[in-house]
């Protein structure tokens, strides 16, 4: 099966004093190296570790849209980034025999290069399109009819002389992704049959994760050391492949490692100062802001972009979702608070908010 990738799919990574982010869990340059990132994607269904739930579903869906001779119905994909979402499109098209065409919607800015895309399609083909909540007004309403009757609606000439002409699309299906599924319009989230949200994974699918990717870099890492990873890659694959990576190249120039152990993995990410919890610098001053400057908040968002010199987007999408989940945030209607968990374990003394 090919895979038909159209446009770029890399996205806006950002960077702490110019430096990029090991636990940016957004695509970076060194992952969509295609040979590197591509060979420790799952390519099955059973390969696809972890989203339980999410696999039931499609594996159903997938069984009854091959034996209906049908294109399976729309899925809307949802989550932080680095889960998945365009693993599992993959997983999907080999599943189902067809290829998957792989974009993104700032790729998608001009009419033509949606119209190009759809015209392209062939029966039953996947078109998986990233960051759908970035759609343009005019790529959403070329979409409703190609997606609600497979039809193209195309608008020929200008003024008084313009017409309206249709052309059938092929059954296809369309497979959104979105870190923010708030901001997609609802007449677009309507359209797909199938909506479901991936969730950050547990230690041991962690676990799991990392050991095949082990084995496929040729790697020797112990459960030890596996597990150290998994704790520290804030539930995100991704994360866990790129940690991976800095730990054998860690263990490649260091002399005499026969085997990657606890020790090893604590070593190598001591260096990236990635701490036992998966937090970096990132998390650190967002956390120390509102402790120290705001007396533990509440802060508001703008505020901490502002202070931190960050996009506001991007705390909200990328640094939050996982400090929320770990319990060191919580969101108020009226700002940001650090818990005292995160104050425990960024040492502050509760009385000064001060390092102790
Ligand atoms: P997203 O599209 O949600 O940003 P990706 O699908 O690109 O995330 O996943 C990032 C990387 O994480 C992939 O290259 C893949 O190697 C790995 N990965 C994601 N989900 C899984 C999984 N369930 N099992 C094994 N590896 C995974």
């Amino acid at each position: 099966m090919a895979i038909v990738s159209s446009g770029s799919k890399k996205s806006s990574s950002y960077n702490l004093n110019g430096k990029t982010r090991l636990l940016d869990p957004k695509r970076l340059e060194e992952d969509t190296k295609k040979r590197k990132d591509d060979s420790l994607r799952p390519q099955s269904l059973n390969e696809f570790v972890g989203q339980s739930d999410l696999k039931e579903v499609l594996s159903i869906s997938v069984k009854a849209a091959l034996s209906r001779k049908e294109a399976l119905d729309h899925v809307l994909l949802y989550g932080p980034p680095g889960l998945g979402k365009t693993t599992m499109a993959l997983v999907l098209a080999r599943e189902l025999g067809v290829q998957c065409r792989i974009t993104s919607a700032p790729a998608l800015e001009r009419p033509r290069d949606i119209i190009g895309l759809l015209l392209n399609l062939k029966s039953h083909e996947l078109l998986f399109v990233d960051e759908i909540h970035r759609l343009t007004k005019v790529a959403q309403e070329l979409l409703y009819p190609a997606l609600e009757d497979f039809r193209l609606d195309l608008t020929v000439g200008k003024g008084t002389t313009a017409r309206t002409r249709e052309i059938d699309l092929p059954r296809f299906t369309f497979i959104g992704a979105t870190t923010s599924p708030a901001s997609i319009s609802s007449p677009l989230r309507d359209r797909f049959g199938i909506t479901h949200r991936l969730n950050f994974y547990q230690l041991d699918d962690l676990q799991k994760i990392i050991q095949r990717a082990a084995d496929l870099l040729e790697l020797k890492l112990s459960t030890e050391g596996s597990m150290e990873i998994a704790r520290r890659c804030r539930g995100t694959p991704r994360i866990a492949n790129r940690l991976l990576r800095r730990v054998r190249d860690f263990a490649t120039v260091q002399e005499n490692i026969q085997i990657v152990d606890k020790d090893v993995v604590n070593e190598s990410l001591k260096l990236h100062q990635v701490d036992e919890c998966g937090l970096d610098q990132t998390d650190r001053r967002f956390l120390s802001f509102i402790v120290e400057a705001h007396d533990n908040g509440p802060v508001g968002l703008e505020t901490l972009a502002a202070a931190l010199g960050e996009e506001s987007s991007t705390l909200e999408t990328v640094v939050e979702p996982f400090l929320l989940q770990i319990g060191f945030l919580k969101r108020t209607p009226r700002g940001r608070i650090v818990t005292s968990a995160a104050i425990d374990h960024l040492h502050f003394d509760k009385s000064t908010r001060m390092p102790s």
